[in-house]
């Protein structure tokens, strides 16, 4: 084996890099022969020694090679008794000792790299061995696999190992409980998928109100599976906790029909233009078709007649060049001419839509300013430049206009986001519509995904077009990205049989390096060049009598698919045929993974979504090899590389026979929008391409990896876009959640608590003292009625100075606190302390996510302007997140004497928390009563009592909308002033 594995390595630096870990392969194979004559005690033994070891400050890299040797070793035992393991039900004799290959792989996993190693290589297995020797440490070790179904699988069944071997294995499943959770995280090593470790992770720091409530205990090493799927695929979609916001403010369903009306004029007006250009094409103007049919593509992408259009070489190439002549610098004022000549305009590579003077005027004849966002800038200039207005006038003005801004802006949103519901998004292909709810189809993997919803009001727009009920639109509770909920580990390591195409991704955004591992056993599958078809139809056609063939052969087959619609076609057509089939669409994991795993019976035929399946082994039946082994057919390029990779990689395995192919057509969205039209139409024009009968041509798979690669290339801009935003927010969440950390665990609560409040006293008296003259009314009207000091102002005057004033309101503040809770339980002040903090934490940073969402809308819709949105971005979180400290200050403040008052919220947070209400008694004996005037909490308006202390509070406050400014600093949007909303009363107003 070592001899094959040298034959391989030669020059490359990947290759020297598997090279330099030969020498410690020997070593761990002479120390495993050492291992043979113990017996399993003393097998067993070697943990504890291990781990004496590690306590003596000895390095892991140190152990490694005994330690892989030991569960090698346990592998030869388990092989040699034949011992059968309980895995998901069935019983799995084991059979498998690393080959060398997978100890080079445990290695690079235990370097904290990507292990490259193709599928059915046995990663399962390679994983075991840095995972046992990580976990000797004792700070637990986290393998992330893509299912809840093979978390489940591999804890059962690498468990054996590591429970043989003396160590503690657990596994995450969706809906356990936090005491079941906590449990695993105890484990040394902890099985899961990347979202349960993920939203534990927020729900410990943004949710969990004492340290029993949190289930984690640090992030030190994680092994990923398919680590590609989760790294790439997953992270365009962050993790989110949501909740719906207490007021909505969409006009989806007010303008739907005029929307709805537009669409119809735009569609008539495409379609007349289609059929002009037939006129044309049959008269023989084909430059004046191209230039017709560009129009149709600007408005109206998926017309009929010009998909059919787009099929013909000829005239395809009449609108590209049509195309390019608009594109060009001199005609821009051409292009913009042209633009207006529709209702709007559709960008369906960036899945945009633009709405048009003509779009405007038809939707209001009466204004078309109304869809237009006032510029802001200018107006403000303008209002400062009049001579004639005062300050008072010029600031009303002011409002007026950033009033009227921000309800144009969110009129635009709406409708722009209705325009891409109905002109972008398909129904069938981007969604499905199942019990009057919208559910996104992953691009992906063709998975249904319930529960998710596409943000920034996309979601109630697509429903407001399905006509089904909108439902309110949600507001962040906790957000992190997978990327960054990653990067909180001291070390990362992932392997997947795809990784190369991206390494420079891993590189940059995780720092992980990607090895390739040379495979146990040559691979000899053979990939034949893709079959290129004019149209969609022909190419299933061609499909359908190749699986007819084949199958007549008895060859097993899997036909990989890039959405469920196609899976469903030809399942339809196979149907027809009388051909008996599976299909797989990823959404019963267990299921699937068993038809999958028969998928390399005589006479099989498996249609999969591409992530279907994913994780499980199809090994050949007798008779198979014979027949060529797996055959696996691609119906469509995939955007990226690496997922056809992956498909390919299905077949073949340890040396098997089997082979691949792609079937594509000009109609798949990747050649209609990142195909090289051109040159592909050359080329088939010079390769000379007949009807109905697919093209093969090295050429081809050129051009269409050329496409690839640009999709490729945009989506990693994309995803490293998210990523410099979160990155502001990253910052922000780990100051928050480290100073909820501290509140949780430490044993003083009361000192944090003063720690703020003094933080509070000091800018507020840095900023009465700051005027001239010094504003002592004001100081000594907060101090009465943020906290019950009863202070007189000759106290103040007496003391004199910033200094002393500061003092003397902490020592005040600290003995009115003395007294308030002199008489009362000692634990249940500190509990109430506690959640004084974390209850002004969690509810202006939830404000604050739900603001940090807008600053993102409103940021794009800025990017029209001359500015980095990016920078712009960071400079307004910046000031944002400032405000916000001194807001939760603000309200720690107000909450420590409002012991009522906090006592009924603390009461409604622990009813609103299942697993939380049965922990005793209430902290305080006061009881709740609503009084007239009462400070409204929440939607409901329940009414609360207000403590003595706070009796000037008492009012009835104006309710006052989001948007409208502060009664008490007109310069401020009531959000932004003290983080009330809604129904709730400002406070400052009331103060
Ligand atoms: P991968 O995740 O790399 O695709 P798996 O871990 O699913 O591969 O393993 C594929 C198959 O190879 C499994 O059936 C497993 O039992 C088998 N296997 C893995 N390692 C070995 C080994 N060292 N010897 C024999 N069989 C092995
Ligand atoms: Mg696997």
């Amino acid at each position: 084996m070592i001899g094959w594995v040298l034959k391989k390595i030669l020059g490359t630096q990947n290759q020297r890099e598997v090279r330099r870990m030969l020498p410690l392969v020997q070593k761990i194979n002479q120390l495993e022969e050492g291992l043979r004559s113990l017996s399993f005690e003393e097998l067993r033994a070697k943990t504890a020694a291990f781990r004496e070891k590690i306590a003596q400050g000895e390095s892991l890299d140190a152990i490694l090679p005994e330690a892989f040797a030991v569960v090698k070793n346990c592998c030869r035992r388990f092989t040699e008794e034949k011992r059968k393991i309980r895995v998901r039900g069935q019983e799995i004799p084991w059979e498998m000792i690393p080959f060398d290959v997978q100890l080079i792989g445990g290695m690079v996993l235990h370097s904290g790299r990507i292990a490259e190693m193709a599928t059915g290589e046995g990663k399962t297995l390679v994983a075991t061995l840095p995972t046992y020797l990580n976990a000797l440490t004792g700070k637990g070790v986290h393998v992330v696999t893509v299912n809840d179904y093979l978390a489940a699988r591999d804890a059962e069944w690498m468990g054996e190992v590591y429970r043989e071997l003396g160590l503690t294995v657990g596994c995450l499943q969706h809906g356990q409980s936090q005491a079941e959770r906590r449990a695993q995280y105890a484990c040394d090593i902890t099985y899961g998928t990347c979202s349960e470790f993920g939203f534990d992770y927020l729900r410990d720091n943004g949710m969990a109100t004492t340290p029993e409530d949190q289930v984690q205990r640090g992030h030190f090493y994680a092994i990923i599976d398919e680590v590609d799927s989760i790294l790439i695929d997953e992270a365009r979609t962050p993790l989110i906790i949501s909740g719906p916001v207490t007021v909505s403010t969409h006009q989806f369903d007010k303008y739907r029909s005029s929307i709805e009306g537009l669409v119809r004029k735009q569609n008539g007006l495409c379609t007349d233009w289609a059929n002009q250009a037939k006129e044309k094409v049959e008269a023989g103007d084909l430059l004046g078709a191209g230039r017709l049919l560009f129009k149709v593509k600007l408005g109206s992408p998926r017309n009929k007649l010009l998909l059919k259009f787009m099929e013909d070489p000829g005239t395809r190439r009449a609108i590209d060049d049509a195309e390019l002549e608009m594109y060009q610098d001199t005609r821009r004022t051409e292009l913009y001419k042209t633009k207006e000549e529709m209702y709007f305009t559709i960008d369906e590579r960036n899945s945009e839509a633009d709405l048009s003077e003509m779009g405007r005027k038809f939707l209001n004849p009466a204004d078309p300013n109304f869809f237009l966002v006032p510029d802001l800038i200018t107006i403000n200039h303008d209002i400062d430049a009049n001579p004639a207005a005062g300050a008072e006038e010029k600031l009303k003005q002011k409002q007026a206009a950033q009033a009227n801004y921000e309800e144009a802006s969110q009129r635009i949103h709406n409708i722009s986001q209705l325009l891409r519901a109905y002109c972008v998004f398909e129904k069938d292909v981007h969604y499905v519509v199942q019990e009057n709810k919208v559910i996104i189809v992953d691009e992906y993997t063709g998975r249904l995904m319930p529960g998710r919803r596409w943000s920034d009001g996309l979601h109630q727009a697509v429903e407001a077009k399905e006509g089904v009920q909108i439902d309110r639109e949600t507001q962040t509770l906790a957000t992190i990205t997978i990327q960054n909920y990653f990067r909180l580990y001291e070390k990362l390591a992932g392997m997947t049989g795809t990784a190369e195409t991206e390494a420079n991704e891993f590189k940059d955004i995780y720092r992980l390096g990607v090895v390739v591992i040379p495979t146990n056993r040559a691979c000899v599958r053979k990939d034949a060049d893709d079959l290129i078809f004019k149209t969609r139809r022909e190419k299933l056609n061609a499909l359908i009598e190749e699986i007819k063939k084949r199958n007549a052969a008895g060859q097993p087959m899997l036909v990989g698919t890039a959405s469920v619609e196609s899976s469903e076609i030809i399942s339809r057509m196979l149907r027809r045929e009388n051909i008996p089939h599976n299909v797989l669409n990823a959404k019963y994991h267990q299921q699937e993974a068993e038809i999958v795993a028969r998928a390399g019976e005589r006479g099989a035929v498996t249609i999969a979504t591409n992530m279907a399946g994913r994780g499980t082994d199809i090994k050949l039946s007798p008779g198979v090899p014979e027949l060529g082994g797996l055959h696996v057919v691609g119906t469509e390029r995939h955007e990226s590389r690496r997922i056809d990779r992956q498909l390919r990689g299905r077949c073949a395995r340890q040396g098997d026979p089997g082979s691949s192919q792609f079937y594509i057509s000009f109609e798949d969205d990747l050649m209609r929008n990142f195909g090289d039209s051109r040159r592909i139409a050359g080329l088939m024009t010079k390769l000379g391409m007949e009807d109905n009968e697919g093209l093969q041509h090295p050429w081809l798979n050129r051009s269409v990896e050329t496409a690839q690669k640009r999709v490729e290339q945009r989506n990693y801009q994309i995803r490293k876009h998210t990523l410099q935003y979160d990155d502001v927010m990253n910052q922000q969440r780990t100051v928050i959640y480290s100073w909820r950390t501290d509140i949780l665990t430490t044993e003083d609560p009361r000192k944090e608590v003063f720690e703020t409040v003094d933080e509070r006293i000091g800018a507020e008296v840095e900023a009465r003292a700051g005027t001239d003259p010094v504003d002592l009314d004001g100081l000594l009207h907060w101090s009465n009625t943020a906290m019950p000091l009863g202070l007189q102002r000759e106290e103040l005057q007496n003391a004199g100075g910033k200094e002393p004033w500061k003092e003397l309101l902490k020592k005040r503040v600290r003995e009115a606190y003395e007294l308030k809770v002199k008489f009362e339980n000692p634990e249940a002040v500190k509990a109430l302390e506690r959640y004084v903090l974390l209850g002004a934490i969690d509810r202006l940073w939830q404000e604050h996510l739900y603001a940090m969402d807008g600053l993102r809308t409103s940021i794009n819709l800025r990017a029209y302007g001359q500015k980095d949105p990016l920078i712009e971005y960071k400079r307004e979180a910046y000031g944002m997140f400032e405000e916000l400290m001194e807001r939760i200050k603000g309200e720690v403040v107000l909450n420590l004497f409002r012991s009522a008052s906090s006592l009924s919220a603390f009461e409604h947070f622990l009813a609103a928390l299942p697993q939380r209400t049965g922990r005793g008694e209430l902290p305080m004996q006061a009881q709740p009563q609503t009084t007239e005037g009462s400070i409204s909490m929440g939607a409901g308006g329940q009414g609360t009592a207000v403590d003595e202390a706070l009796a000037p509070m008492k009012r009835q406050g104006p309710k006052l909308g989001r948007n409208d400014p502060c009664p008490l600093d007109p310069n401020k949007k009531f959000k932004n002033c003290c983080g009330a909303s809604g129904s709730k009363v400002c406070f400052k107003t009331a103060a």
